[in-house]
C-alpha cells in the first residue's frame, strides 16, 4: 500500500487524481489533501477519502475549515494552515508518492521539498520546473527521488523512451523529441482579431478541460514553451533537439525520435487521467478509468510547424531556455502576472507577450546557482511585469 500526498487536490489534476486512486484503493491510501480557498471541494474529498492530514493555504479559509469538521466523520483529522504546511505535509513519513498540482510558482518549496525528501515526485507543476531548473533536478539525483511527469506530453515522452530510463538521465540513442501542441483555441484566428479575444474564448480549450491559468498558457502557446524548457530539464535535452509539431487533433501526445530512425508515438484520448494513472502505476500499468481509443472516430492526423508571429510567447520561451540563467524564472513569473492581469481584465490576450517580452529586456541570464537567488529574481520579475502593466493601462 502506498501513501499519496496530493498538493493541489482541488484543482483539475487532483481531482483527476482522486479518480484514478478510487480505482486503486487497494495499492493507494490518501495520507494528505491541500488546497488553497476553495473548502467545500476539499471538505467532500476529505469526507470521502479521509485522508489524516488535510492543508489549506489561506488562513481565514483554514480557520472555517476547521469549523467545518467538528463534529463530523472527519473531526479527528489534523489541519494544517498556511503555505508552510504544503512542506510538511510533502514530507511526511507515511507519504510514498506526492502529486504536485498546484499551479504556479507556489507549489515549487513544496515540490522541491518532496524531491529533497527523495518521494516519488508525480510532476504536473511544471513552473516549479521551469523557474528552479538544475536546483531541482540536482535535488532528485542528491536524494535518489524518482521525478515521473504527469504533463501528458512529457509523460508520452517518458512511455517512448527507451526501457528502463529514468527522467533526468542521458539516452544518447533517443537524438531528438517531437513535442505536439493542439495549438489551443486560437490557431486559425485571424491575428487581427486577437487583441479583442475574451477571458471566456481564451479558457475554451478544444481539447483539454484544465484549469484557468494553464488555459490561457495553451491559448498564447507559453504552455508549449514552458514545456519545451520542461522537455531539456526531464531528458536532458539542447532546446535544439526539440521540435515542437501542432497536431490539432490531440491523439498523439508526442514522440520520440531514436538515432537509428524510428519515431515512437504515444496516443490515447485526451484525458489526464491517462498519464496520471501511467506514473502512478509505474512501472507496472493499471485502469486508469479513460475509455478506449476509436481509431476510426480519429479519420485524420495532421501536423505543422508552430508560428512564432501568432505565438510570441513561443519565441519568448525558446530565447529564455538559449540564454539560461534566471531567464527561465523571469519568463515564467512574468507570464504568471501577465495571465493573472488577463483573467482580472485588465490587459488585452496580445498584451501578455508584450509584458513578458519588456520584463525579460530588465534582465541578464545570470546563473541560478542557488533557490535564494531564484526566488530573489521571480520576485524582482513579478514587480517588473506589473509596473509595465501599468504603463500598458495608463
Ligand atoms: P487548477 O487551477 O485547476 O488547480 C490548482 C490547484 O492549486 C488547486 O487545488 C488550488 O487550490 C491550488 N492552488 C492555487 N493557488 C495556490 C497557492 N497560492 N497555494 C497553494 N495552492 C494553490 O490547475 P490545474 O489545471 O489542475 O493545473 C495544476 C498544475 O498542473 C499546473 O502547473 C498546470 O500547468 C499543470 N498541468 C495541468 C494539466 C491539466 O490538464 N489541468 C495538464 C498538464 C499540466
Ligand atoms: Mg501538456
Amino acid at each position: 500500500m502506498k501513501g499519496i500526498c496530493i498538493l493541489g487536490a482541488t484543482g483539475s489534476i487532483g481531482v483527476s487524481t482522486l479518480d484514478v486512486v478510487k480505482r486503486h484503493s487497494d495499492q493507494y491510501r490518501v495520507v494528505a489533501l491541500t488546497a488553497n480557498t476553495n473548502i467545500y471541494a476539499l471538505f467532500n474529498q476529505c469526507m470521502e477519502f479521509k485522508p489524516e492530514y488535510a492543508v489549506v493555504v489561506n488562513e481565514a479559509k483554514g480557520a472555517e475549515f476547521k469549523a467545518q469538521i467538528v463534529g463530523t466523520d472527519i473531526a479527528d483529522m489534523t489541519v494544517l494552515i498556511g503555505a508552510e504546511a504544503l512542506v510538511t505535509v510533502a514530507t511526511l513519513e507515511p507519504v510514498d508518492s506526492v502529486m504536485a498540482a498546484i499551479v504556479g510558482a507556489a507549489g515549487l518549496l513544496s515540490a522541491l521539498a518532496a524531491a529533497e525528501a527523495g518521494k516519488t515526485v508525480l510532476l504536473a507543476n511544471k513552473e516549479s520546473l521551469v523557474m528552479s531548473g538544475d536546483i531541482f533536478m540536482q535535488a532528485v539525483h542528491d536524494s535518489g527521488a524518482v521525478l515521473l511527469p504527469i504533463d501528458s506530453e512529457h509523460n508520452a515522452i517518458f512511455q517512448c523512451m527507451p526501457a528502463n530510463y529514468t527522467p533526468g538521465h542521458d539516452a544518447p540513442i533517443a537524438r531528438r523529441i517531437l513535442l505536439t501542441a493542439s495549438g489551443g483555441p486560437f490557431r486559425t484566428t485571424p491575428l487581427k482579431d486577437l487583441a479583442d479575444v475574451t477571458v471566456e474564448q481564451a479558457v475554451a480549450h478544444p481539447k483539454w478541460d484544465m484549469g484557468r491559468k494553464i488555459s490561457v498558457d495553451s491559448a498564447t502557446m507559453m504552455n508549449k514553451g514552458l514545456e519545451l524548457i520542461e522537455a531539456c530539464l526531464l531528458f536532458n535535452m539542447q532546446p535544439d533537439q526539440i521540435q515542437v509539431v501542432i497536431h490539432p487533433q490531440s491523439i498523439i501526445h508526442s514522440m520520440v525520435d531514436y538515432i537509428d530512425g524510428s519515431v515512437l508515438a504515444q496516443m490515447g484520448n485526451p484525458d489526464m487521467r491517462i498519464p496520471i494513472a501511467h506514473a502512478m502505476a509505474w512501472p507496472e500499468r493499471f485502469d486508469s478509468g479513460v475509455a478506449p481509443l476509436d481509431i476510426f472516430s480519429v479519420k485524420q492526423m495532421d501536423f505543422e510547424p508552430a508560428d512564432l508571429k501568432r505565438f510570441p510567447c513561443l519565441r519568448l520561451a525558446m530565447e529564455a531556455i538559449s540564454a539560461g540563467g534566471i531567464m527561465p524564472t523571469v519568463l515564467n513569473a512574468a507570464n504568471e502576472i501577465a495571465v493573472e492581469a488577463f483573467l482580472n481584465e485588465k490587459i488585452r490576450f496580445t498584451d501578455i507577450p508584450v509584458v513578458i517580452e519588456r520584463a525579460m529586456e530588465k534582465f541578464s541570464a545570470t546563473v541560478a546557482d542557488t533557490l535564494e537567488y531564484i526566488l530573489e529574481a521571480d520576485q524582482q520579475a513579478r514587480e517588473q511585469a506589473q509596473l509595465i502593466i501599468t504603463t500598458l493601462v495608463a
